[in-house]
């Protein structure tokens, strides 16, 4: 069995010094893999560049609903492109999130359907 942290963000700034040690502290505690997530065009490059950085890091790719009034055509290209990256493994971090309302619902509904349509033609190599 191999334990997988499936969910984390080292691609924020709050780990811009600190990712050699957490990804240390992970294998010391036998995390084997980390999936770091994207939640919009800028943190899903640098989840990326982790993935390349580190070998037991992979990463996924998309707009968290939050940011889905931001999301435009040529992002969605660009996050087709990516997707053809062999160290992406999933779209996300997607979904609705009526809580907060950062982005309106109508546009979460829209963005989050486009998003899942983008990840059903896309064919996962992991
Ligand atoms: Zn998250």
């Amino acid at each position: 069995m191999q334990l997988i942290d499936s969910h984390c963000h080292l691609n924020l700034s709050a780990f811009n010094n600190d990712v050699d040690a957490a990804v240390q502290r992970a294998q010391a505690a036998g995390v084997e893999k980390m999936i770091v997530i994207g939640t919009n065009m800028a943190d899903s490059i640098k989840a990326i560049e982790l993935a390349h950085q580190y070998p037991s890091i992979y990463a996924t790719i998309g707009i968290h609903p939050h940011d889905s009034k931001n999301a435009d055509e040529v992002g969605y290209e660009r996050f087709k492109a990516l997707s053809d990256d062999p160290k992406v493994v999933a779209y996300g971090e997607i979904g609705l999130d009526f809580y907060r309302d950062h982005s309106p619902k109508p546009v979460q509904r829209r963005e989050f359907a486009r998003q899942l349509n983008l990840a059903g033609s896309w064919v996962c190599r992991w």
